[in-house]
């Protein structure tokens, strides 16, 4: 259903059309090799045991190489932590599937474009589920569960539906061993799959609204350039079903959930995003209207599709016959009220989510998660701990650490301490590091002399601080809070500072060649955006493109909610070709 999904397999189409990225291309063979040989890209994408020359070299690289080479000697007792060894400017598809690899959110499976989620990230995925059903309960929506497979005769009720999203159904064929007299769709959304029943359930207006919420799986299979979260085969989500009565009620709930889908990346992902509606070109196949939710990956200047939430209208209320009868309207005894069609909302949130969130804020170092959705907030590593130290003052300091533990556990804060043996302290900060975790107490007996912790910031490399003991039930939680504020107003200027207003046609691409999104007053026809497309690609004449940008044409990302002036009677569109009046500030970027 949603756009989001919707439009990634079309950007992605679009997108071998007009020249694909070498980088995308690395990807995706890496993991189709992985899935034909039965490499899994773990392994075949593992660093690398020797760091590329060119690569700034950062200390835990140096002593991970110098590691490798002593492994032979030191074997077990000194295990080496191979950390992300591509720059996140430099390669970010390079980086982005060593992070989400070694950060151990996800791992490859022999099927490209369907991928384990390990636990890491989905637990983010549960914070989301909790926070958002919280949200929809109160606005009475109820969740539920419908099956997997459609029949085809039910897909193909709605004309612009089913050509949207025909070229990447799944089908079943066959039983066991016999063949299916009708083969069956596996959904790659619900509209289809609901609307029968809601066509039986909604018999009055007293039935209404309808409000219906299901949290699942959904499949899309045909497309050429499987990204981990952004774009694949098999993705989870919820999708959100609503009938109403009317088309002004149907609006008002399509903006509340999209404020509700803003504050999960806001308030949860610390992720900015930018509100606004589709164009014609850009919106949900079958919609009425789609309302969406803009993000940015400023290391590649490109917009995101973060969400959506769409008014369907009435296009399936009259395919599905979900109708009732006027209670306003003036009848004789026995007469028959006129029959009205439902106004239909969708909204749907998926796990993309996540690798936005892992693509904005991770590092050179690996993940950084925000600390409302990390698995593990604090982690406590004892330090100084040295082989000649007595057993009985090793287990003291084990003892207070375990207090320590014990007094955040109990204000709630999601704690572990690494008493790994045999691991020295720089292997375990590195690897604690890569996995995100947004803060790091350390306490030796250099720290328990002077009645304090240790603290160091996954989000702010090199930065410590020192905590009182007797304060951390305090001072902890607030310092999380600290981060979670900063990770967001970091993106959020970050963003800020790459949306650029542009009224000339001459300053479009070369804005956009400067990692950039772009404001321009614009007609938003279709066939305009099609023309903006073509010659925002990277071979315009005259423009130099960097050979590592990205070469794609600009889209349509939304038309923003939040206008940064009116549009004076007069102004042109900025597509000097296209001569229409402009009629709304419109985002353009090169996108996901
Ligand atoms: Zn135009």
């Amino acid at each position: 259903m949603s756009t989001s999904e919707k439009r990634q397999s079309t950007s992605g189409k679009r997108m071998s059309q007009s020249g694909i990225e070498p980088k995308m291309e690395t990807m995706k063979l890496t993991e189709e090799q992985a899935a034909s040989s039965n490499n899994t890209p773990a392994e075949s994408a593992k660093p690398t045991e020797k760091p590329k020359k060119q690569d700034k070299e950062r200390k835990d690289q140096k002593s991970t190489a110098k590691s490798s080479q002593q492994q032979s000697k030191k074997k077990a007792e000194e295990p080496a932590l191979i950390g992300i060894t591509c720059s996140k400017s430099e390669d970010l598809s390079e980086w982005y599937q060593q992070v989400i690899l070694k950060g151990e959110m996800l791992e490859f499976t022999d099927i490209p474009g369907c991928y384990i989620y390990q636990p890491a990230s989905y637990r983010i995925w549960e914070f989301i589920q909790s926070f958002f059903n919280d949200r929809i309960r109160k606005m009475k929506v109820k969740n539920c569960y419908f099956p997997l497979f459609i029949t085809e005769a039910n897909l193909q009720r709605e004309k612009d539906h089913i050509e949207g999203f025909a070229a990447e159904v799944a089908w079943v064929t066959e039983g066991g061993k016999n063949k299916l007299e009708k083969r069956l769709a596996v959904r790659p959304t619900s509209e289809t799959a609901m609307y029968s029943f809601y066509s039986k359930k909604i018999r009055s207006h007293r039935d209404l609204p309808l409000k219906m919420n299901q949290w699942n799986n959904v499949v899309r299979w045909e497309f050429k350039h499987p990204m981990p979260f952004l774009r694949s085969r098999e993705f989870l989500w919820q999708e959100g079903h609503t009938a109403h009565m009317t088309e002004e009620e149907a609006g008002k709930e399509v903006l509340e959930i999209l404020d509700h889908y803003a504050a999960i990346y806001e308030d949860l992902l610390a992720v900015p995003v930018v509100k606004g509606k589709k164009t014609i070109a850009e919106q949900f196949p079958g919609a009425h209207y789609t309302t969406t939710l803009e993000g940015f990956i400023p290391s590649v200047g490109r917009g995101i599709q973060a969400a959506t939430s769409h008014c369907l209208g009435q296009h399936f209320a009259k395919m599905f016959d979900i109708t009732v009868e006027d209670p306003n309207q003036q009848v004789k005894d026995g007469q028959a009220r006129d029959k009205l069609h439902v106004w239909q909302n969708s909204w749907g949130f998926t796990t993309r989510s996540i690798g936005v969130m892992v693509l904005i804020h991770g590092d050179d170092k690996g993940l950084i998660i925000p600390p409302r959705v990390a698995e593990v907030q604090v982690v406590i590593v004892p330090v100084g701990v040295t082989a000649k130290m007595a057993d009985a003052d090793k287990q003291k300091l084990y003892d207070e650490v375990d207090k320590l533990r014990q007094t955040l556990e109990d204000v709630d804060i999601r704690v572990e301490c690494d008493y790994r043996e045999g691991y020295n302290v720089g292997y375990k900060f590195n690897d604690w590091e890569m996995k995100g975790v947004p803060l790091r107490l350390e306490f030796g007996p250099k720290d328990a002399a002077k009645g304090i912790v240790t603290t160091s910031r996954r989000d702010q490399s090199g930065s410590k601080g020192e905590i009182p003991v007797s304060d951390i039930g305090s001072e902890v939680p607030k310092l999380l809070e600290e981060i979670q504020k900063s990770m967001y107003q970091k993106a959020s200027d970050e963003y800020a500072a790459h949306r650029k207003i542009v009224r000339d046609w001459a300053d479009f691409v070369p804005t956009l060649n400067d990692k950039n999104v772009i404001l321009v007053p614009h007609c938003t026809t279709e066939d305009c955006e099609d023309q903006i497309k073509k010659d925002s690609t990277g071979n315009v004449e005259g423009q130099e493109v960097d050979v590592r940008a990205p070469s794609m044409g600009a889209k349509s990302l939304c038309i923003p909610a939040e206008q940064p002036e009116e549009i004076k009677e007069g102004t042109k569109c900025v597509n000097p070709k296209c001569g229409k009046e402009a009629v709304k500030w419109v985002m353009f970027g090169r996108s996901y």
